[in-house]
């Protein structure tokens, strides 16, 4: 079921061959599913040298036609969603129904940037005097480094490739070493579509070693990156080297903050299932549950119960809800944030601790009776954790909300018109979702504030960040 893993090169398919490499693993048993091959130096600078080719041969193709493979490389992952969610599910542990929503939104993502691409408008300025012409010309930006994690392991690259390709850039994909197998898929359904050699390559690798050789390099003119907030400064600094542009998606904690006046009942489902959705493993997971005093017990009520009914187990096997962690680094993050809560006098409603002893099960959990500074209110769970705790007044809780240095995410949940509006502007975040949770579809721009990063990914502003600004003079 799991497919053969192999760098996708200027047209070509690489696969061990001598190449150093590593195995991946499945999160639900721990047992390896295939070996990895890593990227050498001599073919990082073949993926570059296809690049810059691809590069000339993509930017002089129409848009029209542009679309054209990019609509095809869509329907071709439509037709083997089955083969490539299972594939997903096998490396990163998410649930078969949720792999499945991924690689169907992932091909309306490059659907949608197909036609963005060809509205892709400049504007005509009048001149001062007769006979000038003044023309804002959009250009694509050049070759495309583009850095991938492991949570969403075709939707984040579909994000990066549907908005270069577009465009009309080529670019050079490293996806996560940790989830490979699924985005080779989806690169096979473009290189099937027909897409010209070298536009879109993808590499594999040590992330540190491939990152500093690719922006070292004056070919690349953009870097589109997500993952943490540590490592996005590390690549925007290295980036800021050769003034090259970057898009930086980095981590959040979503405040929830529930006023009096909202449903509890309704709200905590609406809630409880986006939060546990990958395992709590999503940048715009919520995070801290900011709840009215007067209803506080009853969405308490509900959300644990929510939590315990979810099905914790093998992501392929039918009717389990939650996964493992795709990763033993995030079970020691949650045991370090739980005991932080236990030693800060929290309580662990439900939840709380590792499950079985195979596979990187955690179970659901909601702690309450926690301070503001504690560990998992003040850092990126990443996990299946949610912290409650209340407010009394509107102004209270937004300055505790727009207390941390995050901002990519935050929800509200109430009745009143007035409040709605007040607190959509009042939350210091890219995206807001009041009475909603749907922040994230291809045609929004999608994007962080403060540590959160900087630039968007989707809407029109997707398409944009691949894109320069040219002014052409013409008397
Ligand atoms: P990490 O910081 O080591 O890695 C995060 C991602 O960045 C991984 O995909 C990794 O391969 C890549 N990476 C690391 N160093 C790199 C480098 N020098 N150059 C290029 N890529 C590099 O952490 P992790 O243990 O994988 O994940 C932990 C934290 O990362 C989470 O707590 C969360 O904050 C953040 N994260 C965020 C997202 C997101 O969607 N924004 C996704 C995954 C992880």
């Amino acid at each position: 079921m799991y497919g053969n893993l192999e760098l996708f090169i200027d047209g070509k398919w690489l696969g061990s061959d001598g190449r150093k490499g590593e195995d991946v693993l499945n999160p639900a048993t721990e047992k390896p599913l295939a070996h990895l091959p890593h990227a050498s130096k001599a073919d990082l600078d073949a993926a570059l040298e296809a690049a810059k080719k691809g590069l000339a041969v993509w930017r002089a193709t129409a848009a029209y036609d542009r679309a054209k493979i990019m609509r095809k490389a869509a329907d071709l992952m439509r037709e083997r969603y089955d083969a490539i969610s299972k594939i997903m599910v096998l490396e990163q542990g998410k649930v078969y129904p949720e792999a499945r929503a991924e690689v169907i939104t992932s091909a309306d993502i490059i659907d949608w940037y197909a036609e963005e691409g060809r509205r892709s408008y400049g504007r005509i300025v009048p001149g001062r005097f007769k006979g000038t012409r003044q023309l804002v010309v959009q250009e694509p930006i050049g070759v495309v480094a583009a850095f991938t994690p492991w949570n969403f392991p075709v939707l984040t690259p579909a994000r990066k490739i549907g908005g270069a390709l577009a465009a009309g850039c080529s670019l050079i994909l490293k996806a996560s070493e940790e989830t490979p197998g699924a985005c080779v898929e989806m690169v096979r359904c473009f290189a099937d579509a027909g897409l010209p050699p070298g536009v879109l390559n993808l590499v594999f690798g040590v992330p540190a070693e491939i990152s500093e050789y690719l922006l070292s390099k004056d070919a690349i003119r953009k870097i589109s990156f997500t993952g943490s907030i540590p490592v996005g400064k590390h690549l925007a600094a290295l980036a800021a080297k050769g003034m090259k542009r970057t898009t930086m998606e980095l981590g959040g904690h979503s405040p929830v903050v529930v006023f009096a006046d909202a449903d509890p009942e309704k709200t905590a489902d609406t809630i409880a299932a986006f939060k546990y959705r990958n395992a709590g493993q999503v940048c715009i997971s919520p995070t801290r549950f900011y709840v009215q005093e007067d209803v506080y017990p009853r969405f308490l009520k509900r959300f644990t119960e929510y939590a315990n009914g979810i099905k914790v187990g093998d992501g392929l096997e039918r009717g389990m809800t939650m996964g493992p962690m795709a990763n033993s680094r995030r079970i020691d993050a949650m045991e370090s944030f739980v005991n932080d809560a236990k030693n800060r006098g929290g309580k662990i409603q439900t939840g709380g601790k590792r499950r079985g002893n195979q596979g990187y099960f955690y179970e659901p959990t909601v702690i309450t009776d926690i301070p503001d500074d504690s560990k998992v209110m003040t850092q990126e769970p990443f996990g299946p954790l949610a912290p409650v705790v209340t407010f009394k007044t509107f102004d209270e809780v937004v300055e505790r909300a727009n207390s941390l240095e995050y901002g990519l995410a935050a929800y509200a949940f109430t009745t009143s018109n007035t409040t709605a509006a007040a607190i959509g502007d009042a939350l210091e975040s890219g995206m807001v979702g009041v009475n909603s949770v749907m922040i994230s579809t291809p045609e929004t721009p999608f994007g962080g504030v403060k540590e959160s990063g900087h630039g968007s990914e989707g809407g029109t502003e997707g398409l944009g960040a691949y894109l320069i600004t040219k002014f052409i003079s013409q008397a």
